[in-house]
């Protein structure tokens, strides 16, 4: 691999030089059903099309101007980003980590408006939420913290899907002001928390006066069967932010806000030289424009059941499968012993795959995935998981 590059990724011994739908091609051509999607981004395939199209015309039209202008494609964005989740107003980024940022400054902004010292944003364990220094410190994992102390201030953290924590911390802090949290923590290992988790957050920030801010940057864009996953609970949080899926592949994210948290932001308190420029705005608008035609979320949903129960029924007797999580085509496989080298194996099958927090094998597949391409996957994820429990039985000498 090239040492011009900054070290900062363990990169895979593979280069991709197109796609297609679910599938890549390698320099050597040989193909790969991508079962992971850029990790969630590339939504509706590689190389779509219709994309493809609206990408080509719109680089002869306009590609940037500046946010002191009218951006007319941006505000058809944001009215359609409104109509599909029930949000007001929306501040477009050009990454996760940024849309977050947005967020964040917006819970310091509500909190100073509220008289409080410092105020502080409640996040979780096991969370992500990118890599910037406020959203480094908002993610629970340590191996991203460590050596960039000082950390920001104004964090404090609970365990995950744990109502008594925030309620204790309720008690004892009278600085917070928001919570932060992902209705499925991806990274984390795609955990799914209880069934009213989100509906008991929506009522404890309520109770407050606290902002709910959700992460779908991950769970957003019909990855688990709705346009966002906090739909699923029929709850409507304060704060949504999304990014990955939104562009297919171009980079954009977006802060969207409602009722009290829409007019937070006033001119001068935050801004971006690209976020929702003309290119990123048309393709995020053809993206939304697809997944409504082809009800991409229902096809979501479908194929998430179809490849859990295969592989559920496929798995059912090996022992080194401790559980099957998913909600739509978010899925995690939960071994009980670490896997991480089944990525490597996966790679040589010709199938892409993550395996996060060691021992959960991650599946963001594209949720354009046809009948046939699910059972290519399944049928290698079962070969692939059988085999590691073969040799992780062996005795060793
Ligand atoms: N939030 C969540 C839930 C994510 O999964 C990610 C990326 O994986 C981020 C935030 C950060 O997004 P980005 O890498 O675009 O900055």
């Amino acid at each position: 691999m090239n040492n011009a590059l900054m070290a900062t990724y363990n990169r895979l011994p593979v280069s991709f030089t197109h796609g297609e739908g679910v599938w890549l091609w390698d320099q050597n051509n040989k193909r790969y059903l991508d079962a992971i999607s850029g990790i969630g981004v590339c939504s509706l395939g590689h190389a779509n099309e219709a994309i493809a199209e609206v990408i080509c015309a719109q680089s002869r039209a306009l590609l940037h101007t500046s946010n002191i202008y009218g951006i007319s494609l941006q505000e058809k964005l944001a009215q359609q980003l409104c109509k599909i989740t029930g949000m007001e107003s929306v501040f477009f980024s050009n990454s996760g980590a940024e849309a977050n940022e947005a967020a964040i400054k917006m819970a310091r902004l509500y909190g100073h408006q509220q008289g409080k010292q410092t105020p502080t944003i409640l996040v979780t364990e096991n969370s992500f939420h990118g890599r910037t220094m406020a959203t480094l410190t908002a993610t629970g994992n340590p191996k991203v913290h460590a050596g960039f102390e000082p950390l920001v201030q104004g964090f404090l953290r609970v365990p995950y899907n744990n109502i008594e924590a925030i309620q204790t911390a309720a008690k004892n802090n009278n600085d917070i002001t928001a919570i932060l949290v992902e209705p499925i923590q991806g990274e984390g290992g795609i955990n799914i928390p209880d069934d009213d988790y989100l509906t008991n957050l929506r009522k404890i920030c309520d109770e407050h006066d606290w902002l709910l801010i959700t992460d779908e940057i991950q769970s957003g864009m019909c990855r688990t069967g709705k346009w966002l996953a906090s739909q699923h609970y029929n709850i409507k949080p304060d704060i949504v932010t999304l990014a990955k899926a939104l562009g297919n592949g171009i980079p954009i994210g977006a802060c969207l806000a409602q009722g009290k948290a829409s007019n937070i932001f006033q001119p001068g308190n935050h801004g971006s030289t690209f976020g929702g420029n003309p290119f990123s705005c048309a393709v995020a608008s053809e993206v939304i424009k697809i997944m409504d035609e082809k009800n991409i979320a229902e096809k979501a949903t479908a194929a998430g059941n179809s490849i859990t129960r295969k592989l559920s029924d496929v798995l059912a007797n090996t022992t080194v499968v401790n559980e099957i999580r998913h909600k739509g085509l978010m899925i995690g496989i939960e071994l009980h012993k670490p896997c991480a080298e089944l990525v490597s194996k996966a790679l040589e099958q010709g199938l892409l795959i993550n395996v996060t927090h060691d021992k959960i094998i991650r599946l963001l597949p594209p949720l354009t995935i046809s009948a046939d391409e699910i059972d290519k996957l399944t049928n290698i994820l079962e070969r692939l998981i059988k085999d590691f429990e073969q040799t992780s039985n062996e005795p060793t000498n």
